[in-house]
């Protein structure tokens, strides 16, 4: 087990995201984009976290199975939605309780499930608070390259936000982008306010135009005018439209690099393929 602190104080991370599986389908699913991705060596990875009553369980068991069967240094995420403060301190002790050293700490998208609690917590600041109240964690927060879908487009405002919540963590993972120019002018902002801790750039290849275009919807990203027109030219043809998500996708991550990103954070939806095809598009993937 490492702290993500560390690593990223040691050189660039590469890191997976993944949801925990919902049923015996989704589990089988990740087993096997589990072994797939495993020999790609990932620095660490992350397991997302629902608000919800069944879920959070969910989040504690995939976390503790990676720490217990595998080689991962994974990181639980932790939203303040649906939660009192006793709650979050309890599940806070739980997490290092069972090993667990490296925690997203997240304001939380909306459950909409009956009789949960009102959040105590209302933003990703407090419960960033909360962790280092209990002590023991690497603690990273949220970042968003286009703002937050909540901010009305108050640059100012938003970044002087997210500095402050930086400033008390040890790092940042991006919502996805598809400009170099979205995460370079997020990480100037965050220079100008003082705080130049690393932020992650979040990866997601576009492999489907309609489902890169709806998730983008609900993130409060755009997909560009540049990106659509590059997959809209092979619209008819699926393998094509892969092809060229992932080419998209490879060379997003060499202008990160070559500008100096700590690293790459790649969101899987739980899949290995796309995430190895640009693994090996970079130079990335282990010597056999
Ligand atoms: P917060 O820091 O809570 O801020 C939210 C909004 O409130 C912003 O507009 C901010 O400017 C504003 N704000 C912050 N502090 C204050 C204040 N003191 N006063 C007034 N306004 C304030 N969601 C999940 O439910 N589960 C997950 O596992 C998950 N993982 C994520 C991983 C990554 C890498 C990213 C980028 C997002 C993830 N999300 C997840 C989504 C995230 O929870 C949502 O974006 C949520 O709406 C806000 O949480 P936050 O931590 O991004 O923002």
């Amino acid at each position: 087990m490492a702290r993500i602190a560390d690593l990223l104080a040691a050189g660039p991370t590469y890191s997976f995201e993944f949801f925990p599986p919902k049923n015996d389908t989704e589990q089988a699913t990740l087993v096997r984009t589990l072994r797939e991705l495993e020999p790609l060596e990932p620095s660490f990875v992350s397991v997302t976290y629902r608000g919800g009553r069944a879920s959070r369980q969910r989040t504690y068991d995939l976390v503790v199975g990676m720490l217990k069967t595998t080689a991962l240094t994974p990181m639980a995420h932790l939203t303040c939605v649906a939660h009192t403060r006793l709650e979050l301190a309890e599940i806070l002790v739980d997490f290092r309780k069972a090993g667990i050293e490296n925690v997203l700490a997240l304001g939380g998208d909306p459950v909409s499930e009956p009789d949960l609690p009102e959040a105590e917590l209302r933003f990703a600041d407090e419960l960033v608070e909360l962790a280092h109240a209990i002590g023991g964690f690497s603690i990273g927060v949220a970042a968003h390259p286009e703002l937050h879908p909540r901010s009305n487009g108050d640059r100012a405002a938003d970044r002087a936000r997210l500095a402050a919540k930086l400033r008390r963590a040890d790092f940042a993972i991006t919502q996805f982008f598809f400009r170099v120019d979205d995460y370079l002018g997020l990480v100037d902002d965050l220079r100008r306010e003082g705080v130049d801790k690393p932020v992650l750039p979040g990866i997601m290849p576009i492999t489907n135009l309609r489902s890169a275009q709806r998730m983008a919807e609900l993130s409060g990203c755009a997909v560009p005018a540049e990106v659509v027109a590059r997959v809209e030219a092979v619209a008819d043809d699926a393998d094509a439209v892969w092809r060229v998500g992932v080419e998209m996708a490879t060379e997003l991550c060499q202008g990160l690099m070559a500008e100096g990103a700590p690293g790459l954070h790649f969101y899987t939806l739980n899949r290995s393929t796309a995430t190895r095809e640009i693994y090996a598009n970079l130079g990335l993937a282990p010597a056999a």
